[in-house]
């Protein structure tokens, strides 16, 4: 992301919302964005997904120009978005309904990303037969469902309860560990950001800026918290 600007057109009036983002991601890292309400951490995700048209400056995704939106970039949001009338094995199928594989294909993807993410078993359920962390799970599944390159998710653990929140924590750190897709954390919770990213960037309001970047000391949190645990267990 090069040089981008974002404004909104409110009342006959322009709102600056980003301002001269610049911001090179790695294939395979894990960036956390944070910031506070209404800096615009929403907005650059949907640029990035190719939500929003309107915009100054470069996104490019492997070199390429992103234009429109495409299965190369999945997204997960706060609220799980999904459709109330499929079940949970239909939900994920979305995610492959334009893949260029066979049926037999799809349906081994769709199964796979069920069981990706801890729901096997409930390949039959309606999404208001699930709890909040399961039909997050299952928005998990079908942005991963379409093998994009890279998975952008929008405090996707913000309306979970605590502990359903760490355990998804730790489900979306092994898939990113497994799985070696680009991931880009946006969350209010400063420790989930520090946990879960190689990366911090930390953005400030009116307009949306990047004010820092904080790199995550090493030994990372996550392997601190480990090491103790190997420590008490000897
Ligand atoms: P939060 O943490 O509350 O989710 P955010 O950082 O995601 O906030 P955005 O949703 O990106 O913030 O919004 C950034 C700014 O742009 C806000 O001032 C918001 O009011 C404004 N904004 C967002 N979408 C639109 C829109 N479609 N039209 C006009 N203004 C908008
Ligand atoms: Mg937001």
């Amino acid at each position: 992301i090069a040089g981008l600007n974002k404004q909104y057109e409110v009342k006959g009036q322009a709102l600056p919302v980003l301002q001269d983002i610049d911001l090179t991601i790695e294939p395979g890292e894990f960036v956390s964005i944070v910031g506070s309400s209404g800096c615009g951490k929403s907005t650059l995700l949907r640029l990035i997904i190719g939500l929003e048209g309107d915009y100054r400056g470069d996104i490019r995704l492997n070199g390429q120009r992103i234009t429109g939106t495409s299965l190369d970039r999945g997204i997960v949001f706060q609220e799980h978005r999904l459709f109330p009338w499929l079940t949970v094995e239909k939900n994920v199928a979305v995610g492959v309904l334009n893949a260029d594989l066979t049926e037999a294909q799809k349906r081994e993807t769709v199964r796979e990303h069920i069981e990706l993410v801890g729901l096997k078993g409930f390949e039959q359920a309606w999404p208001h037969q699930l709890s909040g962390g399961m039909s997050q799970r299952v928005a998990i599944a079908r942005a991963l469902a379409s093998r994009p390159d890279i998975l952008l998710l929008d405090e996707p653990f913000g309306a979970l309860d605590a502990l359903t929140r760490a355990h998804l924590q730790q489900e979306l750190h092994r898939i990113w560990a497994t799985e070696g897709i680009t991931m880009i954390l946006v969350t209010h919770d400063v420790e989930e950001a520090v946990y879960l990213g190689d990366r911090v960037v930390v953005m400030e309001p009116r307009p949306g800026r990047i004010r820092s970047t904080l790199p995550v000391p090493l030994p990372h949190p996550r392997d601190r918290a480990s090491a103790a645990f190997a420590a008490v267990r000897n």
